[in-house]
């Protein structure tokens, strides 16, 4: 018998239902699963919240028969709400198997385990091929199967926690689905929602557009000290390093039936140097397929591509997100990111005259940047958005840089003169229960002696202001 699995998307505490965004991943994970003929219904609870804000997310969970819950916590913001949840699906099923995923809960496994006695097992590292099996050894044999599995954490018997080592790999991102989310309850409302202002990932307001986030790339070569994503987290997270990319025809096809879903905006995020992406456009434009990109470069395109991005936008909104994050050169390379000043200006002013844009992004509390170098970043944007004309293509912003919980700084803040407090599991809990809607403020932040976050705030008023950003 093949066992009924309710994939949930947690909210961060039961007020509060920003973050409805799913992890990428989880999508491809979900759909190897239904294509070995696995049941999978999926729950979106801030989602539900948001088309329903008199929803009680218990009786919801009630309504479903299921016998295996999947809960995802990749970002932080989900470590109290996934115990919330698989406390009531353990409530309302007392039999039924939860499992959680994601970076945060695999750093926290061993807190997740001992504070949450209705998760059962935490996932480690790729899961696409190996939950399959997982699953019917689960049904089949029940818990004393689980050691024989790799890749994950769990109780034993006893009351222990068994960490087992992560040895299991899918690195072929080709043979995932990752754009069918027709498993998920109000998957098209869904759609209608776009990144919300000032906090992209966080906070979310409908649109009606069709917005999708479509991952091409699945791990990072580069090492950007906040960032919780960089190959020196993929190495103690999954235990493996480089970057697998999809294939162009495999993102081709992605766009294709995303056309036919209605989408209109698509967003994507990734090293674009490692794919052939001038092809990807050139082939979308031939055979006509129009949906606009938002298209966030994790160091810089070449000319060529850029220019193809401007050629497509002429049918479509489409244009880049870059990190330019400093003035400094030296300060933006200690931060991860590769490009010259000449470099950033000589795509700045590309766009300048054309139908496409580019937004650069600086933010003061990085790595090497003190009170007086970030004049040089006021500069520089100034300099930047001087290429403008009329159309006014070229725009800059700034905001605070988090500190993620998986980065390098995280686990050696030492080496980075990092001042901030970090968090622990318990800050992180009490932080989460009490959060409120669509605040920003407060997260945790990278700080150096020069800027802390009362400073970094000071600093991005003032770099608003001399560029005149309402
Ligand atoms: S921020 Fe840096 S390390 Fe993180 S995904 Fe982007 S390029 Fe990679």
């Amino acid at each position: 018998m093949k066992p009924k699995i309710l994939y949930i998307h947690p909210f961060c505490n039961p007020e509060l239902s920003d973050f409805l965004f799913l992890p990428a991943g989880i999508v491809g994970v979900l759909n190897n699963l239904r294509s070995k003929n696995f049941s999978v219904t999926g729950l979106n609870i801030p989602l539900e919240m948001k088309l329903d804000s008199d929803m009680n997310f218990e009786e919801l969970i009630a309504s479903f028969d299921f016998d295996i819950i999947i809960l995802d916590c990749h970002w932080y913001y989900f470590l109290h709400g996934v115990q919330v949840i698989a406390e009531s699906c353990k409530k309302i099923n007392p039999d039924c198997f939860v499992l959680v995923g994601g970076f945060s809960a695999n750093f926290f496994r061993y807190e997740l385990l001992k504070n949450c006695e209705a998760i059962d097992v935490v996932l480690k590292g790729d899961q696409e091929t190996l939950l399959p099996t997982i699953f019917k050894s689960l049904i089949s044999e029940g818990r004393k199967s689980l050691k024989k599995f790799p890749n994950i954490a769990y109780r034993n018997f006893f009351g222990f926690v068994v960490d087992k080592k992560i040895s299991h790999f899918d690195n072929d991102i080709n043979k995932c689905n990752y754009t069918d989310i027709s498993f998920m309850r109000h998957w098209k409302e869904y759609m209608g929602f776009y990144l919300g202002p000032k906090a992209p990932g966080v906070n979310q307001k409908f649109e009606n557009e069709n917005f999708f986030y479509l991952p091409t790339q699945k791990g990072c070569i580069h090492n950007c000290p906040c960032c919780g994503g960089s190959a020196f987290s993929q190495k103690i997270l999954s235990n493996k390093k480089g970057a697998f990319i999809r294939s162009p025809e495999k993102i081709f096809a992605d766009f294709e039936y995303l056309n036919s879903l209605g989408v209109s905006k698509i967003m994507i995020s990734c090293d674009s140097k490692l794919n052939d992406w001038v092809r990807i456009l050139k082939d979308l434009e031939k055979k006509k397929i129009f949906i606009g990109i938002l298209f966030e470069d994790w160091q810089l395109p070449s000319k060529e591509f850029a220019k193809q991005m401007i050629s497509y936008a002429k049918k479509t909104d489409s244009g880049f997100l870059i990190s330019a994050l400093s003035g400094n050169e030296n300060i933006r390379l200690k931060n991860g990111k590769k490009a010259t000043n000449d470099e950033l200006e000589e795509i700045a002013k590309i766009f300048a005259d054309s139908d496409s844009y580019i937004s650069f992004w600086f933010s003061p509390n990085i790595v090497g940047e003190t009170f007086d170098s970030f004049q040089s970043a006021i500069d520089f944007a100034k300099e930047l958005v001087s290429f403008n004309n009329k159309k006014k293509r070229i725009s800059v912003q700034c905001s605070s840089m988090e500190l993620d919980l998986t980065s390098q700084v995280y686990f050696q803040p030492k080496n980075f003169a990092c001042k901030s407090y970090l968090w622990s599991y318990s800050d992180f809990l009490n932080h989460l229960k009490f959060r409120v809607k669509n605040t920003v403020k407060g997260n945790m932040s990278f700080e150096s002696v020069e800027i802390n976050v009362s400073k970094t705030n000071e600093l991005i008023l003032l770099f608003e202001k001399e560029l005149s950003i309402q």
